[in-house]
C-alpha cells in the first residue's frame, strides 16, 4: 500500500514530538507500505516568522512572506528525515518544488496546478520514505509560493492524489472528527465517517480540524482521507463519498468561526444600483462578503444594510464604506461576533432543523443577528461572548451527546 501521512504543528511542536512521528513512520514503513510523509511548521512557527515580517512592514511583500514561511516547514521536513535515516530507515526531505508541485501565481494563497509525480516516484521506487515540506509549491517564475493557512493539509492531498496514494492519513492532536470542537464541548461524539459534503461545510463553515480546500480536492479526485492521532493508535475518521442511509442522520456536527466581523450601513437609499455599487467595490478590494442582511426601507427613504467579513478584512472594508461618497448615512463595525453553524446532509429531506436551532438559542437568551440556510447547513452570527454556551446548546438540542 501506498499511504500518505500528513503531521500538523502539534504532532512536530518539539524534538520530542518529532522523534515520535519518527517512530510511527518507521513502524509504517517495517509493515511492508510505501510512505509519504508531509509535515507542517513546528506549532507557533508559523505565526512567530509572520510577527518578525510585521517587526519591519505593516504590509510585506507577498512574495518574501511566501519565501520566508515556506521555510517553517523545510526545518521540520529536514529534521524527520535525518532522525530516520538514524533509525536506518532510508528517507530523504524535499521542498514543495522538489516534490513537483506547481501553483498559480497567487502568493500566501495559490492554489495547486499540477504535481509532477516523477521524482517523488523515484525515490519511492529506491525504497525511500520521502518526507514532503507541507504548504508550498512554486508558481511559473520560480518564485516559492504558500497555500494559506492551514495548507499541508492541501499539499497532502494533493500528493496522495497525484501518486495514486489509497490513503491520506492526517494526524493532529484530535483522533478523528467530532461531533463538535472536543475542546469546546467534551461531550462531543466521535465519528467512524463523514461525507465529503459535511466536512467541507463544517471545515467552511470554521472546524478547522481539516482545511476546507484540502477536503474539496479530496472528493474531486476522490482521494480517501482519514483523521487520526499522532498519539494514540486509535481508529481515526473516514472522510468518503456520501451513502444513502446517511440522511437518515439530520445532524451531524456544529461548527463555530470567531474570526468574524459585522459591518452595517446606515440610511443606505433605497434605490437600485447601490447594493450593486457597494459590494463590487468590496470585492474588487478582496473584501469576501459571507451573510448580507437588508431591512425593510423606513418612510424617509433609505434603509440599513447589514454584512459579514472576516475579521482580518475588517480594516479593507472600512476602508471601501469610508471612500464611499454618496447615498450613505454612516456604519458601524463590531468585531465581537461570531458564527455558529449546524451541518448534516439530512436537512435536504427533513423540515423543522433550523426552528429546533432558533428555539435552542433563545431559551438561552441569546439573540440570533443574522441567518444564513443552505441545503444542509444552518448558520447564525451571534455576540461572541456567547459562543461556547451557543455551541454546547445547539450540540444538546440535536441530541449530538447521545
Ligand atoms: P494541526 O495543527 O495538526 O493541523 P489543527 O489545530 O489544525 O491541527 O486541528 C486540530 C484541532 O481542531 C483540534 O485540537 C480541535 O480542537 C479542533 N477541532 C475543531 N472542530 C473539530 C471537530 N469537529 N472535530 C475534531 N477537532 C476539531
Ligand atoms: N504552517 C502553516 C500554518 O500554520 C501550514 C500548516 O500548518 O498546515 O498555517
Ligand atoms: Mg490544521
Amino acid at each position: 500500500m501506498l499511504i500518505v501521512h500528513k503531521y500538523g504543528g502539534t504532532s512536530v511542536g518539539s524534538l520530542e514530538r518529532i522523534e515520535n512521528v519518527t517512530t510511527r513512520v518507521a513502524k509504517a514503513k517495517k509493515e511492508g507500505n510505501d510512505i509519504v510523509v508531509v509535515v507542517s511548521a513546528m506549532s507557533g512557527e508559523t505565526n512567530k516568522l509572520i510577527d518578525y515580517a510585521n517587526h519591519f512592514s505593516s504590509n510585506p511583500s507577498k512574495r518574501e512572506m511566501d519565501m520566508l514561511l515556506s521555510s517553517g516547514e523545510r526545518v521540520t521536513a529536514s529534521l524527520l528525515a535525518i532522525a530516520l535515516q538514524e533509525q536506518g530507515v532510508p528517507a530523504i526531505a524535499m521542498t514543495g518544488r522538489q516534490a513537483g508541485i506547481m501553483t498559480d501565481n497567487n502568493h500566501t494563497y495559490a492554489r495547486i496546478e499540477t504535481i509532477d509525480p516523477r521524482a517523488m516516484q523515484k525515490e519511492l521506487d529506491e525504497g525511500k520514505v520521502i518526507i514532503v515540506a507541507g504548504f508550498q509549491g512554486i508558481n511559473e517564475s520560480g518564485s516559492v509560493t504558500t497555500l494559506g493557512r492551514g495548507g499541508s493539509d492541501l499539499s497532502a492531498v494533493a500528493i496522495a492524489g497525484a501518486l495514486n496514494a489509497d490513503a491520506c492519513e492526517i494526524y493532529s492532536d484530535v483522533d478523528g472528527i467530532y461531533t463538535t470542537d472536543p475542546r469546546i464541548e467534551p461531550k462531543a461524539k466521535k465519528m467512524d465517517f463523514i461525507s465529503y459534503d459535511e466536512m467541507l461545510e463544517l471545515a467552511s463553515l470554521g472546524a478547522k480540524v481539516l482545511q476546507n480546500r484540502s477536503v474539496e480536492l479530496a472528493k474531486k479526485l476522490n482521494v480517501k482521507m482519514v483523521a487520526k492521532s499522532s498519539f494514540s493508535d486509535a481508529e481515526g475518521t473516514v472522510i468518503g463519498e456520501e451513502t444513502e442511509d446517511m440522511e437518515a442522520v439530520l445532524v451531524s456536527g456544529i461548527a463555530l468561526d470567531r474570526n468574524q466581523a459585522r459591518v452595517t450601513i446606515r440610511e443606505v437609499s433605497d434605490k437600485p444600483g447601490i447594493a450593486a455599487e457597494v459590494f463590487s467595490k468590496l470585492a474588487k478590494n478582496n473584501v469576501n462578503v459571507d451573510m448580507i442582511i437588508q431591512n425593510a426601507s423606513t418612510t424617509d427613504g433609505t434603509t440599513n444594510l447589514g454584512f459579514t467579513v472576516p475579521a482580518s478584512e475588517l480594516d479593507q472594508a472600512k476602508s471601501v464604506i469610508e471612500a464611499f461618497d454618496h447615498d450613505i448615512g454612516g456604519m458601524d463595525l463590531d468585531d465581537s461576533v461570531c458564527k455558529v453553524s449546524v451541518v448534516g446532509v439530512g436537512m435536504k429531506s427533513h423540515a423543522g432543523v433550523a426552528a429546533t436551532a432558533f428555539c435552542a438559542l433563545a431559551e438561552e437568551n441569546i439573540n440570533i443577528e443574522m441567518i444564513s440556510t443552505s441545503e444542509i447547513k444552518v448558520s447564525m452570527i451571534i455576540a461572541e461572548k456567547y459562543a461556547e454556551l451557543a455551541v454546547r446548546t445547539l450540540h444538546a438540542s440535536y441530541d449530538l451527546d447521545k
